[in-house]
């Protein structure tokens, strides 16, 4: 699984809608500071669910929206659209290509799209667990993330390791099935109850 593509249209100082193409091996995008190096990283993590404003360095998720400049009217929508090459069918789905797009309106409205479905956050998060591309996980290392990671936490590090290791998907599966055990054991005592109340 590759990375195609990323489009965006309105994220922000992204005004016009801009596509770019990663082609075979290394990318390196280069510029001067302040244009917009790391709005491509905040749209890639946008698109793939980050749900925190402030990590996005706003303060509530439509400051993503191009809030307009000297130029430019501001907008009232953005989109990105992450294009993944999936020809080795890493993540589970039949298509060899998919788009995972994400759109905001100024009223905080938003929504995402699965190859031009919609679909739930929940259902890109799924998508995506245990792949390394999630939006947690730690393919994408931002300034200040190798220090955090030494200076984390035992109990921290370990969910590192599981993330990259990918049972984390298993972990969550485990406590599905230990809540249904609880539950069914509940359903149970409830049976065996009612049994001797009509013995
Ligand atoms: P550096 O090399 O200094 O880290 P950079 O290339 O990573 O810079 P970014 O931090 O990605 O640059 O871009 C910052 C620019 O994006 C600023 O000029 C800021 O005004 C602009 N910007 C951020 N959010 C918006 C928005 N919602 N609307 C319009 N412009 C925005």
């Amino acid at each position: 699984m590759k990375l195609k593509s990323l489009t965006l249209n309105g994220f922000k100082s992204f005004a016009e809608k801009t596509t770019i193409e990663f082609r075979h091996g290394l990318t390196a995008i280069v510029g001067p500071n302040g244009s917009g190096k790391s709005n491509l990283i905040e749209a890639i993590r946008w698109v793939l669910g980050e749900q925190s404003a402030k990590s996005l360095r706003g303060s509530k998720m439509p400051d993503v929206i191009f809030a307009g400049s000297t130029k430019q009217q501001a907008l009232n929508r953005a989109e990105v659209e992450l294009l993944l090459d999936n020809s080795d069918h890493f993540l589970p789905m039949e298509s060899t290509e998919i788009a995972i797009d994400r759109r905001i309106y100024r009223n905080g409205e938003s929504e995402y799209l699965l190859n031009g479905k919609n679909v739930r956050l929940k259902d890109i998060t799924d998508l995506l667990l245990d792949t390394g591309l999630g939006r947690d996980s730690f393919s994408i290392i931002s300034q200040g993330k190798v220090e955090q990671i030494f200076s984390s936490k035992p109990v921290e590090r370990r969910q590192i390791i599981e993330e990259a290791a990918g049972i984390l998907k298993y972990k969550q599966e485990r406590t599905s099935a230990q809540n249904k055990l609880v539950e069914t054991e509940d359903h149970l005592l409830r049976v065996a109850d009612i049994i001797s109340e009509l013995a």
